[in-house]
């Protein structure tokens, strides 16, 4: 579904991404684990557009997409959770929902799609006419998920969800990341540092140092490395 080429990924003469080749197959959650500064933030924004690779490929569905802009990578399914959330802090959860569906026509799919997540998170249910600002921390991961819901991504890029929130929080998201994979059959791009939450919820990942691959495999493989348990586990 998704194949990144030997992409590699500069911010001006300082390389980030080091020709790194992941590929991802429909349906599956895969995770990206590595310490900070690692390139994991880079490899999202290569795929999404934000920072275009150098060099190197990044194709989805089979066709290249490194050259084209971001919200023509939008289009095409691929919808990104930043890290840090940004949602909207001054609109109320139902407006920073209605944001993510801004591409769609589909009234019908949209209100459904509004019923599956307040279903997810009833939470947001209860919130909907109250400024995302005013959320917790927790919540407004929830938001900015959910709103990424809303434009009914092929594939979801994830970025540290479970950043600064409190462990049984982070639980919660892990659980709903599963679901939404199961469910809807979203396929799923996690890039974490919590490594063992991110393997305990992915079906394969991929190391990434210094922006390098260092090792790719199932989670199940990953989680009893030896090597990943000393240096991403802290086994
Ligand atoms: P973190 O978990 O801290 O976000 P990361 O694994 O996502 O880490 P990146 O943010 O992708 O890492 O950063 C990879 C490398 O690129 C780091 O060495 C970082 O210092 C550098 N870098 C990131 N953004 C910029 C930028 N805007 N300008 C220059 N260098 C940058």
């Amino acid at each position: 579904m998704l194949e990144l080429r030997q992409v590699e990924t500069w911010y001006g003469n300082i390389q980030a991404l080091k020709g790194i080749s992941i590929s991802v197959h429909p349906g599956e959650i895969i995770t990206l684990i590595g310490a900070n500064g690692a390139g994991k933030s880079t490899t999202l924004m290569s795929i999404s557009g934000l920072v275009p690779p150098r060099r190197g490929e990044v194709l989805f569905e089979g066709k290249p997409i490194h050259d084209r802009t971001p919200d023509a990578i939008v289009a095409l399914g691929i919808c990104q959770v930043p890290e840090g959330r940004h949602i909207f802090p001054s609109l109320t959860v139902a407006e920073n929902l209605d944001m993510g569906a801004f591409l769609r026509r589909d009234r019908l799919g949209i209100r459904n799609d509004l019923d599956y997540v307040f279903d997810l998170f009833p939470i947001l249910a209860e919130r909907r006419h109250q400024p995302g600002g005013t959320l917790s921390g927790g919540e407004q991961q929830m938001l900015a998920i959910s709103r990424a819901l809303m434009a009914r991504p092929k594939l979801l890029l994830l970025d540290e969800p479970s950043l600064g929130l409190a462990p049984l929080v982070v639980r919660l998201i892990f659980q709903i990341i599963r679901k939404i994979n199961s469910e809807n059959e979203t396929t799923i791009f996690l890039v974490e540092q919590n490594a063992h939450m991110a393997l305990q919820v992915a079906h394969r990942g991929y190391v990434l140092e210094n922006g390098e691959i260092l090792m790719e495999g199932t989670a199940e493989t990953l989680l009893h490395n030896e090597a990943v348990r000393q240096a991403y586990l802290g086994l």
